[in-house]
């Protein structure tokens, strides 16, 4: 697993490419794979508000895209900001706690608390009653 300092840099520059004119809420993931490689991903917003994309889920498909279906999440860093450069505390949101644990529920995931100091959590512990597909 890549050192959680390095995906909280990769996350805060990911952040910088969102796209938010509506929320005005840049946030930006990075994520190493299980293979050791990194993919990132930013917010992007659109104007059919419910079509927008959250960073996490963008990082994830690039490591989907790249990985294909033996894609596993290892650890995962997300940063958020105000259009002003100010940091600001989010974890994720409850679909991408739904989307990290598919790929990985012991995945370190880490994020900003509203003190100022990095949080770091299994994927599994944000979201303990997930929705599993049931075998048929
Ligand atoms: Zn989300």
């Amino acid at each position: 697993m890549r050192d959680l300092d390095e995906l909280r840099g990769l996350a805060k520059k990911a952040a910088q490419q969102a796209y938010a004119p509506y929320s005005l809420l840049r946030v930006g993931a990075a994520l190493s794979s299980a293979a050791g490689c990194v993919y990132t991903g930013c917010n992007v917003e659109n104007g059919a508000l419910p079509i927008g994309g959250c960073a996490e889920r963008a990082a994830i498909a690039t490591a989907v895209q790249a990985e294909g279906a033996a894609f596993r999440l290892a650890a995962i860093a997300v940063a958020a900001f105000a259009t002003d450069g100010a940091q600001l505390p989010v974890s994720p949101c409850g679909a991408c706690r739904q989307a990290l644990v598919e790929f990985g529920a012991e995945a370190a995931v880490t994020f900003r608390q509203p003190d100022g100091s990095w949080i770091e959590v299994l994927a599994g512990d944000l979201l303990p009653w997930r929705f599993v597909m049931p075998n048929r």
